[in-house]
């Protein structure tokens, strides 16, 4: 297996199955069916309202570890991420 280079290591959250950068271009763990989403939304913190998704635990992670740790949607993709084909949105606006 192949050390994940210094940018991976700096992108990886505490929680996330993999090294960050290591699944598909473009692709975060919001949309990946592994992110356990609750579609809970940060309060209004802008002046036009802006929620924003609340972090939330890896499947995967979870799974392996027994650990628990939240991780942000953006986080970029590792290399086990399976395609959510109904993501939740990554905001919402009111
Ligand atoms: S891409 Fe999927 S499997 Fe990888 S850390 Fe994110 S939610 Fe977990």
């Amino acid at each position: 297996m192949s050390s994940p280079t210094q940018h991976q290591v700096d992108l990886t959250h505490d929680g996330q199955a993999h090294w960050a950068g290591t699944g598909p271009a473009n692709k975060t763990c919001r949309e990946c069916a592994h992110f356990c989403a609750d579609r809970r939304y940060s309060a209004a913190s802008v002046s036009h309202a802006k929620g924003e998704l609340t972090p939330a635990p890896c499947r995967l992670y979870r799974r392996r570890t027994g650990r628990l740790r939240n991780i942000p949607h953006r986080a970029v993709a590792c290399k086990y991420f399976e395609q959510n084909d109904n993501p939740p949105a990554s905001v919402i606006m009111s």
